[in-house]
């Protein structure tokens, strides 16, 4: 796929503007109706992903040039989160507005337009795997004392990708620490790559590096084909929609791909885990976007685009549809209500329409101060749920909620699943 291939999507934009909104159907309050952090805070239409379609196609009929530098704004002041994209599909059958902002990335990037404050990031990649301005040598840090099995020497059929995040933010080290004590518990025959660990690719690939992405992508599945892998258990929401969804697209992929919360469910229903303890609290979930209306299964597909009569555009056989309906939304709220003494409440906006928590595809490093704010607004959200803490299954989105409450000083507490779940056992 490339962006001259999506042609069709960008001049039927009908300017409709649902991408803006949550569904009206699913509206609760003016307060959190708004569904595009982008064309919020920047209040101008080149910032939906209407006006993203716009702008690629002045970019395809070279009415525009590459090097425009309120068009670089434009293209990467986007977290890829999809919420325009489920919304424009409620009308729209077969309408991929993320694709199109996707691909119009990898063009810039090919034509060597980025934004400037992506080179620390990108130099940083190449030489030490990661984006967190870490020391490859220090990625297996947090496993100290654990004696997990170490898969560059030895085999399992499970692997615990832990991810870049986990892996290199102290704070956040009781989250991967409490999966092993889990999964060790349950009596799962698993192993960590440690230091050599890759990144999984998946955010740069949405910061539009293709190149690194693939190249990250092999190393991965040819470290877990030595090690005898047959699934990959990932805590990182953004580490399961590459494996999920990127790696199948782009190459051959045959392992089962499951979310920790995923594995403990399945723990939980084989009698292998059980709850003993009060976690008194009223907590809401966060829908992590990578997980949710992004984090759907790859589902092959070849066919080919056709008019009828001229005019009226179909794909033959029918195309997939990834409208964020097949997201894992039940599975951790399935872990959390069977915790005794949580009580559940859910924001306004959630599952395949919740709000981006502002970290998702390089925001939080290009732009933090849009970052920030995203993340503001979806505390504000929580608050107004009468919740006393916000609870999430990704890293990325609960380092963004921790600063975010920690610049407003909000009493709102910032927790992972596996942090109850550790409490309950
Ligand atoms: S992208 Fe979709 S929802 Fe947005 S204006 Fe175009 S057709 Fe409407
Ligand atoms: S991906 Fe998110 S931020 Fe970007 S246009 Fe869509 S809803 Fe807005």
């Amino acid at each position: 796929m490339a962006l001259e291939d999506l042609r069709a999507t960008v001049t039927r934009c009908s300017r409709c503007s649902y991408c803006k909104w949550i569904p009206f159907a699913h509206v609760k309050s003016w307060r959190f109706a708004k569904g595009c952090p982008s064309i919020e805070y920047n209040k101008f239409q080149s910032y939906s992903a209407s006006g993203r379609l716009c702008a690629s196609l002045s970019l395809l009929e070279e009415r525009s040039s590459y090097f425009d530098e309120g068009l670089v704004d434009i293209v990467f002041k986007c977290m890829l989160d999809g919420c325009c994209d489920v919304a424009c599909k409620i009308n729209r059958y077969d309408f991929e507005p993320v694709e199109v902002m996707r691909q119009m990335r990898f063009k810039m990037i090919d034509n060597g337009c980025y934004p400037p404050q992506d080179m620390p990031l990108i130099d940083h990649l190449k030489k030490e795997d990661n984006m967190m301005m870490a020391a490859k040598a220090d990625r297996a840090n947090w496993a100290e004392g654990l004696g997990v099995k170490d898969l560059t020497e030895e085999k399992a059929e499970v692997v615990f990708h832990v991810g870049c995040r986990f892996s290199f933010d102290e704070e956040l080290w009781r989250v991967p620490r409490t999966v092993v004590d889990l999964l060790n518990k349950a009596g799962v025959d698993f192993g960590i790559l440690g230091k050599d660990e890759n990144c999984c690719g998946g955010r740069v690939c949405d910061m539009g590096y293709r190149g690194e992405f693939i190249k990250y992508a092999e190393n991965n599945i040819d470290a877990w084909k030595n090690a005898g892998v047959k699934t990959v258990v990932t805590g990182c929401s953004d580490c399961y929609h590459a494996f999920k969804r990127l790696y199948p697209e782009e190459m051959e992929f045959n392992f089962e791909v499951v979310h920790i919360t995923e594995y403990i469910e399945r723990l939980i229903n084989e009698g292998k885990l059980k709850f003993t303890k009060e976690v008194p609290m009223t907590i809401t979930y966060h829908d992590p976007c990578h997980l949710g209306r992004r984090g759907e299964a790859h589902v092959p597909w070849k066919g080919e685009q056709k008019k009828v009569r001229g005019h009226v555009l179909v794909w033959e056989p029918r195309r997939p549809r990834y409208n964020g309906a097949q997201g894992v939304y039940e599975t951790p709220r399935n872990v959390l209500k069977s915790i005794p003494g949580v009580k559940l409440v859910e924001m306004e906006r959630n599952r395949e329409y919740a709000w981006c928590c502002g970290a998702g595809a390089g925001v939080r490093e290009r732009y933090p101060d849009f970052s920030e704010w995203t993340a503001g607004e979806r505390i504000e959200e929580a608050k107004a749920s009468g919740a006393e803490a916000i609870v999430s299954a990704c890293p990325h989105c609960e380092r963004n909620f921790m600063d975010a409450v920690a610049e407003k000083n909000e009493s709102l507490k910032v927790f992972d699943i596996l942090d109850l779940v550790r409490e309950a056992i």
